[in-house]
């Protein structure tokens, strides 16, 4: 990509260049094309006419980051802070059911074997955040594996 932010491998290129069908090339552009910020698309489809003949030559795609204030990076960053503020707020019901969640949930029973940190049971072990300050970044230390007993008892004396 150049300066001006025009990119000049064809679409046939790019498919090659990723291993994928040119339709599948097209189709990744396509939603590219659909991505705005304030307001604004991120790439541009330009169809450029032949000087001399004036028949249409070929399509331009020019990314429109600069434009906006916004690099492609900022938007990657955006996007997985915005990741990162939807998991600190949805429902803790929700929350449970995430992806990151149960990839976590896996980590943690793992790593205390599937025994209950208080009594060493290995019968109904659950994980549980010993603080949700840090809620869909946790660290490690964050969470505990209990069982099910000694997990209702916890919480009922935390009230
Ligand atoms: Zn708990
Ligand atoms: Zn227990």
């Amino acid at each position: 990509m150049d300066g001006n932010g025009q990119c000049f491998p064809t679409q046939q290129r790019i498919a090659e260049m990723m291993g994928i069908s040119r339709t599948t090339a097209n189709k990744y552009i396509q939603q590219l094309e659909k991505i705005e910020i304030d307001g604004e698309k991120i790439i541009k489809r330009v169809k450029k006419r032949n000087m001399i003949t004036a028949a249409w030559d070929h399509t331009v795609y020019t990314i429109n980051a600069n434009a906006t204030g916004v690099s492609i990076f900022d938007l990657a960053a955006r996007q997985k802070s915005q990741k990162l503020l939807d998991l600190k707020n949805m429902p803790y019901a929700e929350y449970l059911k995430t992806a990151h969640w149960k990839k976590l949930r896996g980590t943690v029973l793992k790593r205390f074997e599937y025994r209950c940190a208080i009594c060493n049971s290995n019968e109904s072990i659950e994980v549980h955040h010993r603080t949700y300050e840090r809620r869909g970044e946790e660290r490690l230390t964050d969470l505990t594996a209990l069982c099910d007993k000694c997990h209702e008892l916890y919480h009922q004396n935390q009230r």
